[in-house]
């Protein structure tokens, strides 16, 4: 049973000049925080939603309440490739004519998951999740849902790649392309050393954290990506990070050291599952003793599934834990 959609909010000037919009997704996140940032020569959009019904609401109202005119969008600035970040996209090129910006490092996955027609990349899911011992059903429902995920990213941008490293104007700011994978192998955050302000994403979440998940020919450890990514944006002392779900997070040091607890605890926790059973575990009887999986929906399985599989692969290539078949065992 699908919950109700969340309601409409307005958009919220978070720091002068920058508004956060949130944008319905139907999700159990509920929102994806997009931006809107003023700038004395135009307006730029930051990360879209799905395409459909609940984004193609929203933004009109959002842009209305702004008194923003399609054609006053400059540029639209994407983080990551993830369809709640890119969905709407095109839609948005095809409403403001303003170019669409990705970072370098991502324009290859947003190709494999989202400009690939072929569904390869859905087969390619199915297989890594069975491989890994997951039932032929869900596994099966998981190659759909991802099928249900491209619709949701049409029609397609024209993406222009952002350099890493490069600055970028957005509103009143320069921001620093920074290269923080772990939530996605080319994920971006975009750093205002002037105003401090760091604009995150879903490098850095308060109340949840982010996940860091092993796809079909992702990097060899996103997980240790990630931890590195984390001690990285912790060293730049930002005093606001403004993330792409939920509130806004102002200790940015002191919430990276919490993730950072979160994944050491994780990783303990993985190892005792994986060591419960004298003859070792497969991923998903890993996950399925980690994660309450019966009562989560599919898009939350996906995630579950792929999360721990980053644990082993940083669990083996640690040495923790080694792997005979399908089956991680204590090393
Ligand atoms: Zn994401």
């Amino acid at each position: 049973m699908r919950a109700e959609p969340p309601p409409y909010q307005p958009p919220a000037e978070v720091s002068p000049g920058i508004f956060l919009v949130p944008i319905p997704i139907p999700i159990p996140l509920r929102y994806v925080n997009c931006y809107l940032l003023r700038g004395p020569s135009g307006w730029t959009l930051v990360d879209t939603g799905f395409h459909d019904s609940l984004a193609e609401a929203a933004w009109p109202r959002a842009l209305a309440h702004l008194a923003i005119r399609a054609q006053d969008i400059k540029q639209i600035v994407l983080t990551h490739y993830h369809p709640d970040h890119v969905g709407a996209a095109g839609w948005l090129q095809q409403l403001t004519g303003a170019p669409a910006f990705l970072p370098e490092t991502e324009m290859e996955q947003f190709h494999r998951f989202w400009a690939d027609g072929t569904g390869a990349m859905a087969e390619r899911l199915q297989a890594l999740f069975l491989g890994e011992g997951m039932d032929e059903a869900t596994a099966s429902a998981l190659r759909r849902h991802h099928l249900q995920q491209v619709e949701r990213v049409r029609p397609l941008p024209e993406l222009r790649p952002l350099a890493i490293d490069s600055r970028i104007a957005m509103g009143d700011g320069t921001y620093e392309v920074i290269w923080t994978p772990g939530h996605s192998d080319g994920l971006a955050v975009f750093w205002d050393a002037r105003r401090s302000i760091l604009l995150a994403n879903d490098m850095l979440l308060s109340g949840i954290t982010p996940n860091v998940s092993v796809w079909p020919g992702s990097r060899p450890n996103p997980l240790a990506d990630y931890l590195a990514s984390l001690r990285r944006v912790a060293a730049l002392g930002a005093r606001l990070a403004l993330p792409g779900h939920r509130a806004l997070i102002r200790d940015v040091a002191g919430r990276a050291r919490e993730i950072l607890a979160h994944h050491a605890e994780r990783l303990a926790r993985v190892t005792d599952a994986a060591a419960a059973s004298p003859g070792g575990a497969t991923a998903w009887e890993i996950c399925r003793r980690i994660f309450p999986v019966d009562g989560l929906t599919l898009h939350q399985v996906r995630f579950a599934m792929a999360e721990t599989l980053a644990h082993l692969v940083y669990l083996c290539r640690e040495g923790r834990l080694r792997k005979e078949g399908m089956r991680y065992l204590r090393a």
